[in-house]
């Protein structure tokens, strides 16, 4: 009898899966658009020359490979709180944010819940929007707390139902967390506009919500880092002392390398103190410090003048190319002949594409034009290019007739 003989088969995850299906797909044509990983036109990986660069001018160095203390690198740290909360941040100036290193976006996800989990003192309850990004709910779960929807999208309107959302927010208990995506809504591509994101920050006070922000997607929506953190910023100046959680997977493309940040807003040096703590012991008993490599190119690249200007160029450079992507999508569909709208493909923003296509047309894309994708009809607009948009275009029109 082996000691695991009671264990059930889990779910798959739902965007994984699709990478191992494809993977194990014969057909030469066959399309990845499942997972969220920027690719060039040809499909290939992309290296973002500010990190090429940073990667040279970090091997000519002789670096240790000592342990980082609990918090990770204090450059990368000051580097990506600056980044998130603006140099003219007086939360920054006065020294009041906690930003500590983490393992990729989830991970930062995962350490603010934990640390949530422990020490919140309102409602264990973590509202996310509906539909999310799936690892959500397991992180909320995992972290020992509930997690809850509030509206986000209209499926008839293709767009966001904010009056919906607004509703449900007025509706949440005080004193709970709520989590909102930063910018580039994923799955759905639509963000709130500046003065919904004004009204939800005065609805979340109102409400005495704790606001945790997701940040994975800086940069990638407008090419400017500095326009894709305004929600946070916003939030912060009306003095919510909220946590966000940043990634680097997508901005310079260090998917694998695992680095991220958390930042909590403190009151005092004082309380600062004494959450970075707390926030030592709870990284200890789960990975004791974070890597190092990631942390070193991205301090590299946002301390370096000549680099940092490189990155602003590159990130530039894929959200441009997302855009038209986009747009030579919907031609292409109008091409092979599609009479339906696909507008909103173009209206939304970020790496992702919610298209429409419904459960059972997902399936037939799968299935007969070996096209990867999530159930719920996301694409990956980041992994398309020249090469693959007509045949996915055309693909798409047979399932969609
Ligand atoms: N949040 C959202 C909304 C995401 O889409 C992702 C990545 N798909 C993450 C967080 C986590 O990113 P990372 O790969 O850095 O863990």
């Amino acid at each position: 009898q082996s000691w695991w003989s009671q264990i059930k088969a889990g779910a798959p995850d739902p965007i994984f899966s699709v990478t191992e299906a494809y993977r194990a797909d014969a057909n030469p044509q066959k399309v990845l658009l499942g997972v969220g990983a920027y690719r060039t036109d040809e499909g290939m990986p992309f290296i973002l020359p500010c990190v090429q660069r940073a990667k040279d001018m970090l091997g000519e160095q002789k670096l240790d490979h000592e342990y980082l203390p609990q918090g990770g690198y204090s450059e990368f740290n000051r580097a990506a709180a600056r980044l998130a909360l603006g140099e003219e941040s007086d939360v920054l100036k006065n020294g009041l944010n906690l930003t500590v290193q983490a393992l990729g976006g989830t991970g930062a996800i995962r350490l603010g819940m934990t640390f949530l989990s422990r020490f919140h003192t309102g409602c264990k309850v973590v509202y996310i929007p509906n539909p999310t990004w799936n690892n959500h709910k397991n992180i909320s779960l995992n972290s020992g707390m509930e997690w809850k929807f509030y509206k986000y999208y209209d499926p008839e309107q293709k767009g966001m139902n904010f009056c919906g959302m607004c509703e449900d927010i007025e509706n949440i208990p005080e004193k709970s967390i709520i989590l909102f995506h930063a910018i580039a809504h994923n799955p759905t591509g639509f963000d709130p506009s500046p003065d919904q994101w004004k009204r939800l920050s005065n609805l979340c006070m109102e409400r005495n919500l704790f606001v945790f922000f997701d940040m994975a997607y800086q940069g990638f929506a407008t090419g400017d880092a500095e326009k894709d953190a305004s929600s946070v910023r916003q939030f912060i100046e009306d003095g919510h002392q909220v946590a966000v959680a940043q990634s680097f997977s997508k901005n310079m493309g260090l998917y694998g390398e695992r680095i991220g940040a958390l930042t909590l807003v403190t009151t005092s040096k004082e309380e600062l103190e004494r959450v970075n703590s707390q926030m030592k012991i709870v990284i200890r008993a789960m990975y004791s410090n974070p890597p190092l490599y990631g942390a070193r190119i991205v301090s590299q690249v946002l301390n370096e003048q000549a680099l940092r200007c490189q990155w602003l160029k590159d990130i530039q450079g894929m959200a441009n190319r997302i855009q038209s992507v986009r747009q030579l999508l919907v031609a292409e569909l109008k091409k092979v002949g599609s009479e339906k709208n696909w507008e909103h493909i173009c209206k939304q923003i970020g790496m992702f594409s919610f298209t429409g296509l419904n459960k059972e047309q997902v399936e037939k894309l799968t299935k007969e034009h070996s096209v990867y994708l999530t159930a719920d009809g996301r694409i990956s607009v980041a992994s398309l290019g020249g090469k693959n948009i007509p045949y996915v275009a055309r693909a798409i029109h047979e399932v969609s007739k």
